[in-house]
């Protein structure tokens, strides 16, 4: 039984939560040491849990925390699952099921979006030897973003510029400028630049360890923030028409999005974890069906809200200061909506797309 008590309250009561869950499953774990701290002195980590034959050809992966904050969600799921599916939803031969708990553990720790490197983390998977991408939209809009102040005059001032760049552009190009990645401004939103963050490389290790050389491998990566309050959309970012793109929608079905045919709210594009994974898990040795499973929460415009605070606190304010608390409050609370129905949707979607992809890697090839 989907148990709403999975979820936790902190960073380090999650990470309790999938140790105590993994150790009931009967699963084994490891531990990836993070070298920054939470804003308690706690230690971090991101952590791994295996259930299931250590040489199966065979692996349905989760992984939380991509973006830090969002990681109450997914770690909640994963929780869930260890506790009350565990080795009863692998089928007996072959399978195992890795989860990846907080990946990101200074955001989830932190209460923020990115990585303690101020990337993005889901911007962040692209090749560092080459020229990064140029987000000219970016480039216009970055100080009415992230003001210097958060004083009312100030902000009534940005977002008055803010909704003439949006007049002069139109939607899809104004979230585009906003939130589709830049690599221009280490401090600003959609940072994915200046190197492989730690949680990049650690996902790369946890990937050598767990998947390269293993036949069918499916991902779910949990997020939050975009679509209706509630609803867990499975986005995948696959050229169309190709073997991948068609697994997706053999595994998810009909609610499957696809980001190259315009049809989700996502507007990123380059540094997708998804496209770090893709480069590693290679068809024909492996075939990778992965899918980013985004949760609904509040409208854009407050999550827009929430990032500036952020973003400002960690540009210009003090992070363990008094103005701290709202920030983080507003942050958790557009990332993380505490209430039952909400995390019964989450776990109820999860569980379905979960077992979807167990019962996908079962057929192989298409
Ligand atoms: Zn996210």
């Amino acid at each position: 039984m989907a148990n709403i008590h999975s979820f936790a309250a902190s960073y380090s009561e999650a990470r309790d939560k999938f140790l105590a869950a993994a150790r009931v499953a009967g699963a084994t774990t490891w531990r990836y040491d993070n070298p920054t701290k939470g804003p308690k002195g706690e230690s971090l980590s991101t952590d791994v849990a295996r259930l299931g034959p250590d040489d199966a050809s065979r692996v349905v992966v989760t992984i939380s925390s991509t973006h830090g904050v969002e990681g109450y969600c997914g770690s909640g799921f994963q929780v869930d699952w260890l506790a009350s599916v565990g080795a009863a939803g692998l089928p007996p031969k072959d399978t195992a099921a890795v989860f990846v708990h907080a990946i990101n553990p200074y955001g989830f720790a932190w209460t923020r979006r990115v990585t303690e490197e101020g990337n993005d983390l889901n911007r962040n998977y692209v090749d560092h030897s080459k020229p990064y991408p140029v987000n000219e939209g970016y480039l216009e809009i970055a100080d009415f973003l992230v003001p210097a102040d958060l004083s009312q005059a100030t902000i009534d001032a940005a977002d008055a510029k803010l909704a003439a760049y949006r007049k002069k552009v139109g939607d899809v190009a104004y979230f585009r400028a906003v939130s589709g990645g830049q690599y221009s401004h280490p401090d600003g939103m959609f940072f994915g630049g200046g190197g492989p963050s730690w949680s990049n490389r650690t996902l790369h290790a946890v990937t050598d360890r767990f998947l390269k050389g293993r036949q069918d491998v499916a991902v779910i990566d949990f997020h939050t923030g975009l679509g209706p309050y509630g609803y867990g959309e499975p986005i995948t970012h696959y050229d169309i028409n190709t073997p991948a793109s068609r697994r997706v929608r053999a595994f998810w079905g009909e609610s499957v999005t696809e980001s190259k045919r315009g049809q989700t709210a996502s507007q990123a594009r380059d540094g997708l974890g998804h496209y770090g994974l893709n480069r590693v898990l290679t068809e024909p040795e492996t075939r990778l069906t992965m899918c980013t499973l985004e949760y609904g929460t509040f409208d854009r415009e407050s999550g827009q809200k929430a990032f500036r605070a952020d973003h400002w606190l960690h540009k210009y304010g003090d992070p363990l200061g008094r103005e701290a608390g709202p920030v983080r409050a507003a942050m958790r609370r557009q990332f993380y909506p505490e209430t039952d129905d909400w995390k019964e949707a989450v776990l109820f979607r999860g569980h379905q797309i979960v077992r979807q992809a167990i019962a996908g890697i079962q057929h192989g090839a298409l």
